[in-house]
């Protein structure tokens, strides 16, 4: 019997493809109001999640081009609140301390534990 590979991998790299895309839009749905503390929201790139408890681990930078389900992404961006990346290093550096956590009309959709 021989299977056609070349068919099977175009169809696992579409699929790949659509969740990237999918799972981009979800991401990009939590920044788009913009840094927690300086309101910027230019470039939605520069805008990271922060874990306001340092013994969690932080969402990954990687996290837009990962596959992971849409409940994972849910779970990890919760706890998390948006800021820029300047504000970001800021907060790692002492230099002022993070907002608690900003409820925005979308995150409050999302189940609570
Ligand atoms: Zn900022
Ligand atoms: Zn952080």
């Amino acid at each position: 019997m021989t299977v056609d590979r070349s068919r099977y991998s175009q169809t696992i790299k579409r699929c790949r493809a659509a969740e990237l895309r999918r799972n981009k839009e979800f991401i990009d749905s939590f920044k788009k109001n913009g840094c927690s503390i300086c309101g910027y929201k230019r470039c939605l790139a520069a805008l990271d999640f922060h874990h306001p408890d340092p013994q969690k681990k932080e969402i990954p930078f990687g996290l837009k081009r990962s596959t992971y389900s849409i409940r994972k992404i849910a779970r990890m961006v919760k706890d998390c609140i948006v800021v820029c990346s300047n504000c970001h290093r800021e907060i790692h550096a002492g230099m002022i301390t993070a907002p608690p956590k900003r409820r925005t009309k979308d995150q409050e959709e999302l189940p609570l534990i």
